[in-house]
């Protein structure tokens, strides 16, 4: 066993039937490619060789990727690549070609980037399906929530219009080495881009977004002047949401915000 860097968020799943629940829930299939962000020591991996699938795991620490590897020679298992690289810099769209489906994601991610992991891929949700990470509770919780609770913010609302979130079962802090302060969660996410359609510019969506909850407690209509999404004239149509705070808009809100202040700011 590699002895657990806390820089890198290693906290080595030790529980094979957490484990083989994580798995399975990414129902793989030989079809499929799959791709493990961080793959440690392979207490999924080793699981997911037995599926038959193509696996492609990214592995950031030359440690664990030289220990895969061994393990990997030792087993036999061809459907199985480990790429010694930051997750961060990968670019998913290099196994478009390969893919007949769009790409699985698997990972107990390391929770210090969960949330750079995350608009990562939805950066690249075109070539992605079902995604299914173990991260702290906390943040599956804040994904998976509705407004008008304090949990909700910039990732709900990224998260909720690039996919369908749900989180699927907690993960007690006992079934890791070394054992974390806090509980995890396991989240599905598939990439079906529920509300995509409805955005006119998504990227202005995503400034909306960012500006409203970059200052939360203020009014939209204080926090998206000082970014400077719109000057002294105010569209007609955005009156509505002005004197609310970030929390109180509903996805289909935000959307119609961002719609009318792209077209008439
Ligand atoms: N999958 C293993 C398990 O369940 O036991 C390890 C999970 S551990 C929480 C997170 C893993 O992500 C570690 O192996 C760590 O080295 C790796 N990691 C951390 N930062 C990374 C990055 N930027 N890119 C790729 N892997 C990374």
């Amino acid at each position: 066993m590699i002895s657990a860097k806390k820089s890198l968020g290693q906290h080595f799943l030790v529980d094979r039937n957490i484990a083989r629940n994580i798995v399975a829930a990414c129902e793989p299939h030989p079809s499929d490619i799959i791709v493990e962000i961080g793959p440690g020591q392979g207490a999924l991996t080793g699981l997911l060789a037995e599926t038959g699938a193509r696996i492609i795991c990214i592995e950031i620490d030359g440690r664990a990727a030289e220990v895969l590897h061994g393990q990997i020679a030792k087993e036999g298992w061809s459907n199985i690549e480990v790429i010694h690289e930051d997750v961060l810099r990968y670019d998913f769209s290099a196994l478009a070609g390969d893919a007949d489906a769009p790409l699985k994601i698997i990972g107990n991610l390391p929770y210090n980037i969960t949330s750079q992991i995350l608009f990562r891929l939805i950066e690249y949700r075109a070539h992605i399906g079902t995604a299914i990470m173990m991260m702290q509770k906390e943040v599956a919780d804040r994904i998976i929530s509705a407004h008008g609770t304090k949990e909700y913010g910039i990732l709900s609302v990224l998260l909720q219009v690039n996919a369908a979130v749900r989180k699927l079962f907690k993960v007690s802090p006992n079934v890791f080495k070394p054992k974390p302060k806090v509980w995890s969660a396991v989240l599905r996410a598939d990439f079906t881009g529920p509300h995509l359609d409805a955005i006119s510019d998504y990227v202005h969506f995503t400034r909306t977004v960012k500006a409203a909850f970059g200052q939360r407690r203020k009014k939209l209509s204080n926090s998206l002047r000082n970014a400077g999404m719109f000057g002294e004239h105010v569209p007609e149509a955005a009156r509505e949401f002005l004197d609310l705070r970030p929390e109180q808009l509903d996805i289909q809100s935000f959307i119609r915000l961002s719609n009318t202040i792209a077209t008439h700011g």
